[in-house]
């Protein structure tokens, strides 16, 4: 490989996968996190670790150049959509500023290339589906605007100056590593298959269902669930073409292009298990669109990248497997 990449967040969810594709794939990683949502553990033993914020300019100017870093994957963030919209300040600082300070620090460095981890939240409420990456981006919360205003900056800093970026719009990152080296370990989850394996383990009495009257086949929201070791590998294709075409940036959704119900999803975690959990159908929750399907076929076309575990038991299997362990880990 030409040179060692930064991987800020890489102590994340999805960071730490992405530090684990790049690794299996022969990279040198440096992983910079603060650890205030990362773990320590979830870094393997092979990467450098740094702690450390993604704001702080000096700590990354000297971490670019002492390792002579020639890509940054940018996963450090905030990620909550509700606490985006009671504390918008701690979004456009962690998500908007942070980003900012980081791309300056990359562009100071002489680093050039870039990928992103963006959103799906940037559409807001789309006109129709799937999306295409080239509908218009109306975020409805502050924390799909604070992503956007970053891809807005490398948009601008690629047109000037000497780097190439990658944006990805994540839709419903769901699973773990398929060989349980790392998974979704936040306390606090609201996504929709974590919450669903939690009251499988127990953790939990039950789900609720939110909102049975949505314009979709069975009443209830249809999202796009990508395995989260599909994402990563995304994410090491994105950078061998950044490599590949120093001219070129793309911003581009990653998703499987077709959607399940949340009724489909816990049908899904029932069969898989064998035994139904129990669900709660309960009232909208804010701000919730009927239907978010990824046109994936930009990604497609551009990268090498296949997915190669489009299959919604798998991901269940896998974010299952996962929160056993969790639930081992804190009964010892
Ligand atoms: N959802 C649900 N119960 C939950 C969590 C989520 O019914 O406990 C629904 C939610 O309304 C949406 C879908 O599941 O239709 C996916 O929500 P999630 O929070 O996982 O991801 P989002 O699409 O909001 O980013």
């Amino acid at each position: 490989k030409p040179f060692p990449v930064l991987v800020t967040g890489g102590a994340g969810y999805i960071g730490s996968h992405a530090v684990l594709a790049l690794l299996d794939a022969g990279w040198d990683v440096v992983v910079l996190d603060n650890l205030t949502t990362g773990f320590r553990w979830a870094v393997p033993e092979t990467a450098t670790f740094v702690e450390g914020d993604v704001s702080d300019m000096e700590l990354v100017g000297r971490v670019l150049g002492e390792h002579g870093i020639g890509a940054i994957l940018h996963f450090a963030g905030s990620i909550i959509v509700p606490e985006s919209v009671t504390d918008p300040l701690k979004y456009y600082r962690n998500n908007t500023a942070a980003s900012r300070a980081l791309i300056e620090a990359a562009i100071v460095a002489g680093v050039p290339h870039f990928i992103f981890s963006s959103t799906a939240a940037t559409y807001g409420i789309p006109d129709e589906v799937p999306i295409r990456e080239d509908m218009p981006n109306r975020p409805i919360n502050p924390y799909g605007q604070s992503k956007l205003m970053t891809e807005h900056m490398l948009r601008d800093v690629a047109a000037a100056l000497p780097m190439n970026f990658c944006a990805l719009r994540y839709f419903n990152v769901a699973g773990a590593d398929p060989a349980g080296r790392s998974g979704q370990s936040t306390a606090g989850a609201t996504h929709l298959i974590k919450i669903a394996v939690e009251a499988v383990t127990g953790k939990r009495p039950h789900v609720g269902v939110f909102g049975t009257d949505y314009a979709t086949p069975d009443g209830t929201g249809v999202r796009d669930y990508i395995h989260v070791s599909d994402l990563a590998e995304a994410h090491v294709a994105a950078l061998e073409w950044l490599i590949e075409n120093p001219q070129e940036s793309r911003i581009m959704n990653c998703g499987y292009g077709r959607g399940y119900s949340v009724l489909e999803v816990l049908d899904t975690v029932d069969r898989v298990t064998n035994n139904p959990i129990v669900r709660k159908l309960e009232t909208r929750r804010a701000g919730d669109p009927d239907l978010l399907v990824a046109d994936n076929s930009l990604i497609l076309k551009t990268l090498p990248w296949r997915p190669q575990r489009d299959d919604l038991g798998l991901i269940v299997q896998h974010a299952l497997a996962w929160e056993r362990k969790l639930a081992e880990r804190a009964e010892s």
